[in-house]
């Protein structure tokens, strides 16, 4: 250990799903939690899609509204 990293908790990071303290450059204590939150991830991309898809259908509507509607 160099002297930078004394003191009394070594280099350490946290699960990013239920928060439990794991070494360094580890994202997950156990692969549950990996996977939990892959599938997180993967419905919160799906999620964010479908609102775009949505807005999109929006703003083509509106044109075509303010397009086919005199002024
Ligand atoms: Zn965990």
């Amino acid at each position: 250990m160099s002297a930078r990293e004394r003191g009394p908790i070594p280099l350490h990071t946290h699960c990013k799903v239920c928060g439990k303290s794991i070494p360094w450059g580890k994202d997950y204590c156990s692969n549950e939690c990996r996977e939990k939150e892959l599938k997180a991830q993967k419905k919160a991309r799906r999620t964010s899609r479908l609102y775009l898809l949505f807005f999109v259908v929006m703003f083509i509507f509106i044109l075509v509204i303010s397009f086919l509607s005199p002024r």
